[in-house]
């Protein structure tokens, strides 16, 4: 689906920006969405399990740009919608209790459009009664928060996405004016989302068979090791060195038969999830 975005202008890359919607209740929201990215000139719309699509309502509301409902990608899982992804945001109308790296939406039009020009980027929203989990918001990168009032912080959904778009396309107008923004000079492209979740399964269990880990309770320190590698985005051959390291370690635990000692080294577990 994604554009090969590699040579492409600021306003092409806006092209290779996905939003995608978590689990949306209205159809009128998705129509509303639609819309957006149709008026701020994206294209792709993924929907994870929406609770009821297609409808007429979402016709309805996506007016002029129903092509965009038509190919709308329909995923079961997030991990789906962004697996090809080298930079995934989500958006969050609250403060989180473990705070992760937060763009406001303007530095997220910004980094969206430069990245998109290289790689496929995806924008997450959640739920329109509870917004995005725990766990989905740790499978991003960033996280994005309008600054709305905060005793009345939370936007409509549609509106939300109408508010990132819009920064999108604004950067992206700025970068065609201002000329040569490229991703980075960077030599290798970014890991790939689904190359992470791997990546962390894999980290999981050789620290689990090295007996730092706690099997019973991994969640906590996986969760700031998630949060430890979305910060530095290795790249994909910074990435692979990591599994490589991981699979030697393996190796010899399988060589020496043994496991490590499970009270050495173990980080405090923290209590407070
Ligand atoms: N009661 C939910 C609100 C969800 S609003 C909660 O507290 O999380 C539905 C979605 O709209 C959110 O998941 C988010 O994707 C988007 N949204 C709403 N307000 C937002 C804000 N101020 N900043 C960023 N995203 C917002």
């Amino acid at each position: 689906m994604s554009t090969s975005a590699t040579d492409s202008t600021p306003l092409q890359a806006l092209n290779n920006i996905r939003v995608v919607l978590v689990n949306s209740a209205h159809p009128g929201n998705i129509g509303g969405a639609a819309r957006a990215l149709k008026n701020m000139g994206l294209s792709q719309l993924y929907l994870v399990q929406p609770r009821e699509f297609p409808a007429a309502n979402a016709v309805w509301r996506a007016a002029g740009a129903a092509e965009l409902l038509d190919s709308a990608v329909v995923v079961e899982t997030l991990e789906e919608a962004v697996a090809d992804c080298g930079l995934v945001v989500a958006t969050s109308a609250r403060e989180r209790r473990i705070p992760w790296p937060l763009l406001t939406p303007r530095e997220c039009g910004q980094r969206a459009v430069v990245e998109a020009q290289t790689h496929p980027v995806a924008l997450v929203f959640g739920r329109e009664d509870r917004g995005l989990t725990n766990e989905e918001l740790q499978a991003c990168n960033f996280h994005v928060h309008i600054p709305s009032n905060p005793e009345y912080s939370s936007l409509n959904l549609a509106t939300a996405v109408q508010v990132l778009v819009y920064e999108a396309r604004m950067a992206a107008l700025e970068a065609e004016k201002g000329g040569s923004l490229s991703y980075s000079d960077w030599d290798r492209p970014p890991a790939k989302a689904s190359d992470m979740e791997m990546y962390y399964e894999h980290l999981q269990l050789a620290l689990a068979e090295l007996g730092f880990l706690d099997p019973d309770n991994p969640r906590q320190t996986m969760t700031r090791l998630r949060r430890l590698f979305s910060r530095v985005r290795p790249d994909d051959m910074e990435l692979g060195i990591l599994r490589g390291m991981l699979t030697a370690i393996q190796n010899h635990i399988h060589r020496t038969g043994g496991q490590g000692r499970p009270d050495q080294g173990r980080p405090d577990q923290d209590r407070s999830e």
